[in-house]
């Protein structure tokens, strides 16, 4: 019997798994918080475990045959009515991310949830279009498909769900592949939404599952079944060691988007109020963002210029309620967060580093923590090296381009960068010379969705975006024919 749904800000939302297209509770559930008001209990979540996991890989191997024959095009059609769908139901997709994450509400209501809907679209059209290469060699014709591979396993991260499940999901179903998606257990609650639509679509039973429950219990033993064919995860470069394992142990293809700490650098011929009021903005989902650029790199010679716009932008912000207009930056997510953000600040302030704004909690309840500016001691400062994943940013001067750059890639981590210069030219040299697969320059989070998106070193593994992830998602093959049998 399914559990009953729970409301949720008048929106309906089922605590279960979503396997096989029927609602599956689980003995056991864990609770769902808002961190909005922690007193808040939203739901008791479903709490899978290794007989969830086989259930939900049954369906998804199942279901995968007769999805994996249909056409792109086909597939196509169902994806582009899951994104209408989903641009019809954007107020109260918005209402549950912003309640269980924290986001802001208008940001999620104006952009992040119609960006879903724009994933699905984008993979129904590119699946579509893709002719493979084809070319004459040694008297044979080479061509080159795509096959679907089978069943994926999706692990997503507590931090933008929404926006990142369909991300990821997209493309595994544009492909002809069945997922299973295992949301994270801090915000579990859009993924469910999901389901629901996904049902509505059109998307057969078994082809789109939804598991509920903690990595290491549920999530360990998806990752390990061996009828799992591609796993994808947003999440920890400690989390994805785990799943490396488990994949290498199974042969299966792994792509992993993990955490960043990235750099934010501004060249004195750069428009600073711009470069101020972006590197400010970074404090808006808390900084909870993987690719935010944490790390402030300021030439010498306009460093106190900067500085001083920087902290004109950051006194305009405002802490509060996500679902108010007026707040600009909202809560962590969960008070083990909140104690993970400020034990790095206690431990850069006891190590030396200068806590130069903020560094403390805004008020005694509640999870939300002031911006804060970290100067550090040194470049080998915990806080400049390690990600802490929340309204923490560190600020450091540099001399030249050079300086600039070996500073840049002085950390372990190689997700995003942030330019900032008046020059074309040293935009070219300094983006370039960055270790990172996504450098901005001038601009921040705008993206092509057919772009390459991804990790160099400790932030991740492969490629997603556009014909990438397609790839990803595929078994490609080289179908090669004697030309006199093509003649
Ligand atoms: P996490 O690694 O703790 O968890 C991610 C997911 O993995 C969760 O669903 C969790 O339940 C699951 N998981 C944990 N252990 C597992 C195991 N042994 N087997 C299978 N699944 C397991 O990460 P988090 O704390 O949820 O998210 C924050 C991290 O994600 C940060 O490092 C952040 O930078 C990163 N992130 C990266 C991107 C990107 O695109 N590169 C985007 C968002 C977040």
């Amino acid at each position: 019997m399914p559990s009953p749904r729970v409301e949720i800000s008048s929106v309906a939302v089922s605590p279960d798994h979503f396997i096989g297209g029927k609602r599956v509770p689980s003995d056991r559930t864990f609770e769902s918080r808002s961190p909005l008001d922690w007193d808040w209990k939203l739901a008791d979540i479903a709490r899978g475990d290794a007989l969830t996991a086989d259930a939900a890989v049954v369906a998804a191997v199942s279901a995968f045959p007769d999805w994996a024959a249909r056409s792109p095009q086909d597939r196509g059609a169902v994806l582009h009515r899951l994104a209408d769908l989903i641009d019809d139901n954007i107020a109260d997709l918005a209402m549950v991310e912003c309640v269980d994450m924290g986001m802001l509400l208008e940001s999620l209501e104006k952009r992040g949830i119609h960006r879903g809907a724009e994933n699905f679209r984008n993979y129904a059209d590119l699946a579509g279009k893709y002719e493979g290469r084809s070319w004459s060699s040694k008297g044979t014709d080479n061509r080159v498909q795509r096959m679907p591979a089978g069943p994926a396993v999706i692990i997503t991260p507590w931090n933008a769900p929404w926006i990142l499940s369909t991300w990821k999901v997209a493309p595994a179903l544009a492909a002809g592949n069945t997922v299973i998606l295992k949301p994270a257990e801090w915000s579990p609650l859009s993924a469910s939404l999901l389901a629901d639509l996904t049902a509505e679509a059109g998307v057969p039973p078994g082809v789109f599952n939804v598991v509920q429950g903690i990595g290491e219990e549920v999530g360990a033993a998806l990752v390990g079944d061996r009828r799992v064919r591609r796993i994808s995860l947003t999440g920890s470069p400690e989390t994805a060691r785990h799943i490396g394992v488990a994949a290498a142990r199974n042969i299966v293809p792994f792509t992993a988007e993990l955490g960043g700490k990235g750099p934010f650098l501004v060249f004195a011929d750069a428009d600073l109020d711009a470069a101020a009021r972006k590197a400010a903005g970074q404090y808006d989902d808390a900084g909870q963002v993987c690719l935010a650029g944490t790390r402030l790199l300021v030439e010498e010679g306009v460093a106190a210029e900067f500085i001083e716009l920087f902290g004109v932008y950051t006194d305009k912000q405002v802490l509060g309620d996500s679902r108010s207009p007026s707040t600009t930056v909202a809560p962590l997510i969960h008070p083990d967060h909140l104690r993970r953000v400020e034990g790095f600040v206690e431990r850069a302030r006891e190590a030396g580093d200068r806590v130069v704004r903020g560094g403390e909690r805004w008020k005694e309840d509640g999870l939300w923590y002031l911006p804060t500016l970290v100067e550090p001691r040194s470049n080998h400062s915990e806080i400049v090296q390690r990600e802490v994943f929340g309204p923490v940013l560190t600020f450091q001067t540099f001399r030249d381009e050079r300086e600039a750059v070996e500073l840049a890639n002085s950390t372990e981590y190689g997700l995003s960068a942030i330019v900032y210069t008046g020059s074309e030219e040293r935009a070219l040299r300094v983006g370039s010379a960055i270790r990172a697969g996504t450098v901005w320059v001038n601009t921040f989070l705008v993206r092509d969705l057919t772009a390459p998106f991804g990790g160099c070193r400790i932030s991740g593994i492969g490629r997603e975006g556009g014909d990438y992830a397609l790839d990803f998602h595929s078994d490609l093959k080289t179908l090669q024919i004697l030309q006199e049998t093509t003649a």
